[in-house]
């Protein structure tokens, strides 16, 4: 009797501690669980713009080295012929001067929210803040026209936009310089576009270079 008395009180103290042991473990798991959603959230942030949202530089350079290397924007989609275009803002310096640099961040904000609609649409892309005024996009396309087209798009959005709830008076319009070939290619692509957004500067700013031979400019 005495035995069976003790037996049962072990059992029962065992059972308590294994109740405690879990609850304990099911506390853990779900701090893991915190954990791990934190870091992922932390992981997006170090990879965001804080001020438009879009890419950062790191995530734009992440993001462009990974398509460089895989050729793909996706485990699904293979990227073959992709467009790479610098989109500068025009004179972009004198928003900050004419009116305060809160107004120069608001133009900054909704240009980026005028590309995401763009880079939005169904083709695979990548946008990100290159730095500055100044951002980046690539996306996939089947030639230079539709290249041209993407680009042009972006240029009209944003030239034909109501400004006026940001700054009075005012338009806002962008050079745009981008090239068209391979992933594996992309840092020459860069390079190319860059030096056709320069052009684009040179040549009287709110255009998309190069253009197509046969289309003339709508600038
Ligand atoms: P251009 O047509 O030749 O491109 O002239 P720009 O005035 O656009 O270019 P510039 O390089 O002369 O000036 C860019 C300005 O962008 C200078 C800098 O103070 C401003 N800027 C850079 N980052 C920010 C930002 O996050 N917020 C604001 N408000 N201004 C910024
Ligand atoms: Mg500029
Ligand atoms: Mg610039």
């Amino acid at each position: 009797m005495q035995e069976s008395q003790t037996s049962f009180k072990r059992l029962s103290e065992f059972a308590q501690q294994r109740r405690l042991l879990h609850e304990r473990l099911k506390r853990e798991d779900a701090r893991d669980v915190d954990w791990q959603e934190r870091l992922r959230q932390a992981d997006i942030l170090a990879r965001q713009d804080a001020l438009t949202g879009v890419l950062n530089r790191r995530g734009l350079d992440e993001g462009l080295s990974a398509l460089q290397q895989s050729g793909e924007w996706s485990a699904t989609q293979q990227a073959e012929q992709i467009a790479v275009g610098f989109i500068d803002i025009d004179h972009f310096k004198s928003f900050n001067d004419e009116f305060s640099h809160a107004t120069g961040d608001e133009v900054l904000r909704c240009l980026a929210a005028l590309l995401q609609q763009i880079a939005l649409s169904p083709t695979p892309s990548l946008l990100g803040r290159y730095g500055g005024e100044e951002f980046v996009l690539v996306a996939s396309v089947n030639e230079e026209r539709t290249a041209w087209q993407l680009f042009e798009d972006c240029r009209e959005l944003i030239r034909d936009h109501d400004w006026s709830g940001i700054a009075a008076q005012r338009g806002v319009t962008v050079s745009i310089g981008f090239a068209t070939g391979v992933p594996a290619d992309l840092p020459q692509l860069l390079l190319k576009a860059d030096e056709h957004l320069y052009q684009a500067k040179r040549e009287g700013r709110n255009r998309t270079l190069p253009q197509p031979a046969s289309i003339h400019s709508r600038a």
